[in-house]
């Protein structure tokens, strides 16, 4: 009898019930509280940033971070298009339209020459985007490099949605902190996770502030509650702060785990025709937080279908790549600069059981599977 493989549970450290326990003896009626703050400082002392903002959810974080970038009904937000829909759901909370760009050659992110050519094109017909999401999908950081000059030369400021990448980095540099403003996301099937929540990352003591009395009703310093905007109520709890400590404490082992999981992966199904990894830019240190294989089928002999679903049968949980946002009904009539190379993500794209408390016996049934699967022309077992 084996245990069913899943793609990416959360990873308790065993010290959450106790700081929850000391949250509760100490302050539980207050929605806010000294585990809030220390979340806060701790997570941006570990990231190198300035300020972090604890809030509900990551898409909270983008939510609140375009309406700091100013973003406004009518504008437009550039955005990835091979990524989760949160990442651009929040453009439309505001009114604004959303247009997809591509990804890059042999990578998951952003293609930066497409962007340059776009926000040239953009500059010229006065039509310049508000902001720009720009995605560090599945722990790979986008190409920065490229990407930043570029945004910068037009002016136009990068929201950094890094919630599937902390604990990644470029040349020592952490996810989170390159754009203008970063959102780290704490759901259950992230790196770390508070079961729920996510963090705005901020240059500025200001920007924290503004993002802080947004997210708390937009409440302004008077006895009685005296409102002069719309706000939310998106701050984190207290409690949710409490779990996220202990999480904080074992951020880096997280990462190593996930690591080794990309490792075993590389070596298991290494040979066999037809599967490849995305190797990654050179400087980049991927937090490997999920890994996925792309198959060519002609090479292969079996379609990613073929190999999820014997998968499946076989108890273990994988997933296609995210279908492109400019392929969702949801939003149907948006702008796309190419996407080819992200629908082509989706077709071959297969995300493999990724968490950090897998072992290595764990991935070599996994990847038996996979490897039986092709040699079996699509037939398992
Ligand atoms: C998980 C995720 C989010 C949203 O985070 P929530 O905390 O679930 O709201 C945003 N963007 C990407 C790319 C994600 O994977």
């Amino acid at each position: 009898m084996s245990q069913r493989i899943l793609l990416s549970p959360p990873h308790l450290s065993g010290r959450e019930a106790a700081n929850v326990l000391e949250a509760l003896e100490s302050n539980w009626v207050a929605p806010l509280g000294p585990q809030v703050d220390a979340f806060e400082r701790e997570m941006a002392a570990e990231l190198g940033v300035q300020e972090a903002v604890a809030v509900s959810s990551g898409t909270a974080a983008i939510h609140l971070g375009l309406t700091l970038l100013g973003v406004r009904p009518g504008d437009e937000v550039w955005c990835s298009t091979l990524t989760f829909a949160a990442s651009a759901n929040p453009i439309r909370y505001l009114g604004a339209e959303p247009v997809f760009l591509d990804s890059m050659e042999g990578g998951w992110g952003m293609d930066p020459e497409l962007l340059e050519q776009a926000l040239e094109e953009a500059g010229h017909c006065g039509r310049l985007p508000r902001a720009v999401v720009v995605v560090d999908l599945y722990g790979d950081c986008a190409d920065y490099d490229r990407i930043l000059p570029v945004c910068a030369r037009w002016g136009v400021p990068v929201l950094e949605d890094a919630a599937e990448a902390l604990g990644a980095g470029i040349r020592g540099r952490c996810a989170g902190g390159f754009g203008a403003l970063g959102v780290l996301s704490f759901n259950g099937n992230k790196m770390l996770t508070t079961s729920g929540g996510g963090m705005l990352l901020c240059g500025s003591a200001g920007e924290a502030a503004r993002a802080r009395y947004l997210a708390a009703q937009a409440r302004m310093p008077a006895p009685h509650y005296e409102h002069m905007e719309v706000g939310y109520n998106y701050r984190m709890s207290n409690l949710l702060a409490a779990v996220g400590r202990a999480q904080l404490g074992v951020l880096w082992e997280r990462v190593a785990a996930r690591r080794r999981v990309r490792g075993w992966y590389e070596r298991g199904l290494s040979g066999v025709p037809g599967l490849r990894f995305f190797k990654g830019l050179a400087g980049h240190e991927s937090s490997c937080w999920m890994t996925c294989v792309l198959v060519d089928p002609e090479t292969c002999g079996v379609t990613r279908e073929d190999l999820r679903s014997a998968l499946e049968e076989a108890d273990i949980e994988s997933r296609p790549c995210w279908k492109p946002l400019h392929l969702q009904q949801s939003f149907a009539g948006c702008r796309v600069f190419g996407g080819g190379r992200a629908e082509a993500c989706f077709e071959r794209g297969l995300c493999l059981p990724s968490g950090s408390a897998l072992g290595e016996s764990e991935v070599e049934r996994v990847c038996s599977v996979v490897r039986e699967v092709v040699e079996g022309g699509g037939k398992w077992k």
